[in-house]
């Protein structure tokens, strides 16, 4: 039961999930809509499929932001921890926040999107990683 390879949390405690697994690609988004939500230069997420992912506790406590363009952001009501995402992209994965989990990923990123708006006060040492102007899809 707690030997789910991803664990992860809020920052208030009150939401916990696990992930047995995660889908290969993991990305650093530099899109102005993670911008703003998570007040920050760029966020990174991971995806897993819907069955190995489950909430451990404080479901309840996910409140849900609809943005202009449908996709949604889920985030703790209690501590404003992003949490999830979700778009039609997403196709039944669910993408998470990757420094919401409790210990380092062994897979670590493989690209960054959205640097088309990536902000000019980072200077981004892309570790070699391909850059995506725009989105990509995830499933592959
Ligand atoms: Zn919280
Ligand atoms: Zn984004």
């Amino acid at each position: 039961m707690s030997d789910a390879p991803y664990q992860g949390q809020c920052l208030c405690g009150g939401i916990q999930y696990q992930a047995v697994r995660v889908a290969s690609k993991m990305g650093h988004c530099h899109c102005s809509m993670c911008q703003k939500f998570h007040g920050a230069a760029f966020s990174t997420f991971a995806a897993a499929i819907e069955s190995d992912f489950r909430w451990v506790q404080g479901e309840n406590l996910l409140q849900t932001y609809t943005a202009s363009n449908g996709t949604k952001r889920k985030f703790c009501k209690q501590c404003g921890s992003s949490m999830v995402f979700e778009s039609v992209e997403s196709n039944g994965l669910i993408e998470f926040s990757v420094a919401t989990l409790d210990v380092s990923p062994t897979l670590k990123p493989d690209a960054h999107i959205h640097t088309g708006t990536k902000v000019d006060w980072v200077n981004i040492d892309n570790e070699g990683l391909p850059m995506f102007l725009n989105g990509r899809t995830i499933k592959g």
